[in-house]
């Protein structure tokens, strides 16, 4: 539970942090439009003005004479120096009288009579009613000279997306669908960009409607995506970050994809050194060497039911090893296979068993090396099991005896061949003044039940002579050899076909 809801709040922090910085990103790309659509305005804007100016200057010491023809043909002459200009015009007070459009017209508010630079907009004028006009008139005293600007060419750049840019001077606005409007006393969310070259600014305006669509409609693709980078988050956090349920599912994967491999622990005769046998060791392989030992899979395994296919995918290695290698192991050669009777999963392995023995015939002798990591008394099935095993052929050892919970009550209830003495009583014979009672006792019990016992752990000669001189002349440990792979395991074999020798520093251990 804890487990979900820590990769919960993985899962929300990445999608939190993610649409922050998704937001962020679309704002300061809308507010570099905006400002790009603000710039092109301006300068379109800026332009016009300044052709106006242009063609209004030198008609400005007319302003006051009389309107007579040819001052007409002049204002129509300066008039065509721009195609927007839609006509210039001389005013006296407020009427202008003399204009190329050839109409005369009054000037309302907020027009003022003679102020020196002024512009505004106007929502229509003669003779074009309802259509908005820029007006800009240049003064001097009562009189002066204005032209009226074409608002399309402004419009037109106004195009960014609707309702959000617009041209003010005054109190009034242009908007993109070319209307003008009077400006609203308080207008919040809006960003001005003030010309400085005339008497106007232009404004976008932030976080209308069609703004955040906008915004929702190139930035939705970028939200599933950081919702997908959450919950791939979440996932990976709740499967590999935290620790217990995350290694039974790396363990369920490496059973699948062959990583569980087997070992090779030679046992040897100690009269002539000559391979008797081998116990598989299982090893976590991963890209060419070893990453775990069985002492940290191996409970886990038996934790999360895993054991039985691990021992099969095992078994499956074992025989695609031995079977090439048959032909140079001596007849009844002996194969110690570990089977973990701690929970259930051993009896879905008898089966398993009987095959790789029916597999490998009277050549090769699987020996069931029968282990327990729990301190229960052996089941009845168990002892059901190993006696069926044996009717097919198999042999059975008792492992680890004397240690943990194999123990004397197993010796008389369990269908046993083979004892074998656990190294840490191999361990107590040191030197010749060694007590040698309990490895003296074991082999007793083991000859008196008709057991052969087979000594672990044999590291020194003196263990191994001591032992030998007992009788225990099958014995395992680095004495003689350490656990091989398949290839040193092989390449072991090669060598001792011909010698009948081991010889430890030649072969590669572990
Ligand atoms: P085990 O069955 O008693 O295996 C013998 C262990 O002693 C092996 O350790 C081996 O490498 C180690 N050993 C051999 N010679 C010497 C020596 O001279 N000195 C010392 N100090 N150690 C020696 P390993 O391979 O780490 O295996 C540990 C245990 O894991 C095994 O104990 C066995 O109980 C279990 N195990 C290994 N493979 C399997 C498997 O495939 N299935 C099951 N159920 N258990 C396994
Ligand atoms: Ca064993
Ligand atoms: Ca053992």
């Amino acid at each position: 539970m804890m487990r979900i809801l820590i990769a919960a709040a993985v899962a929300l922090l990445i999608f939190l942090v993610g649409s922050v910085a998704v937001v962020m990103y679309m704002t300061l790309s809308l507010r570099d439009q905006a400002s790009q659509t603000a710039t092109q305005v301006m300068s379109r804007a800026d332009r016009l003005l300044t052709h106006a100016r242009e063609a209004m200057e030198p008609l400005a010491p007319h302003a006051g004479r009389p309107c007579t023809t040819e001052l007409q043909r002049q204002l129509e002459h300066q008039r065509l120096r721009s195609s927007y200009i839609q006509g210039i015009h001389l005013y006296q007070g407020n009427r202008v009288y003399c204009s190329s459009t050839l109409e005369t017209f009054p000037l309302a508010d907020p027009f003022i009579p003679g102020a020196r630079e002024q512009l505004y907009l106007l929502p229509e004028i003669p003779p074009q009613p309802e259509t908005p006009v820029l007006l800009y008139a240049l003064g001097r005293r009562e009189a002066g000279v204005m032209a009226t600007l074409s608002t399309a060419p402004l419009v037109r750049h106004m195009t960014w997306h609707e309702g959000i840019a617009g041209l003010q001077t005054g109190t009034r606005a242009l908007l993109p669908d070319n209307r003008v409007m009077r400006l609203p006393s308080a207008w919040g969310g809006v960003t001005w960009w003030y010309s400085g070259l005339f008497d106007y600014s232009v404004f976008t305006r932030e976080f209308n409607r069609s703004e955040i669509a906008q915004l929702w409609q190139t930035g939705k693709w970028w939200f599933v995506l950081t919702g997908l980078l959450a919950l791939t988050g979440g996932w990976l956090c709740q499967r590999s970050l935290l620790a217990p349920p995350v290694f039974p599912v790396r363990l369920r994967e490496a059973i699948r994809k062959g990583e569980i491999v087997p070992y090779y622990q030679p046992v040897v005769d100690a009269r002539t050194g000559a391979v008797y046998g081998a116990e598989v060791l299982a090893r976590w392989a991963s890209g060419g060497r070893v990453v775990a030992g069985p002492d940290v899979f191996i409970p886990l395994a038996e934790a999360n039911g895993l054991m039985a296919p691990l021992t099969r995918a095992l078994l499956a290695r074992v025989l695609s090893d031995i079977e090439p290698l048959a032909f140079r192991l001596p007849a009844g050669f002996h194969l110690g296979v570990n089977l973990s009777v701690a929970g259930d999963d051993a009896r879905e392995l008898e089966w398993d068993l009987i095959k790789l023995q029916a597999r490998f015939g009277r050549r090769i002798q699987i020996v069931v090396e029968v282990t327990e990591s729990a301190p229960v008394a052996p089941a009845s099935w168990i002892a059901g099991m190993l006696q069926r095993l044996r009717l097919e052929g198999l042999r059975v050892a008792l492992d680890d005896f004397g240690t943990g919970y194999a123990n004397l009550a197993h010796l008389v209830r369990l269908p046993l061949d083979f004892l074998k003495m656990d190294r840490v009583f191999t361990r107590t014979l040191q030197d010749e003044g060694s007590e040698t009672a309990l490895v003296d006792s074991i082999i007793d019990i083991a000859g008196k039940l008709g057991l052969t016992v087979i000594a672990e752990g044999v590291e020194t000669p003196y263990q191994a002579g001591y032992l030998l001189a007992k009788g225990v002349n099958l014995q395992q440990g680095h004495r003689w050899l350490h656990s091989l792979s398949s290839r040193e395991f092989a390449r072991y074999l090669i060598r001792t076909e011909f010698s009948h020798q081991w010889n430890m520093t030649e072969i590669i251990s572990d």
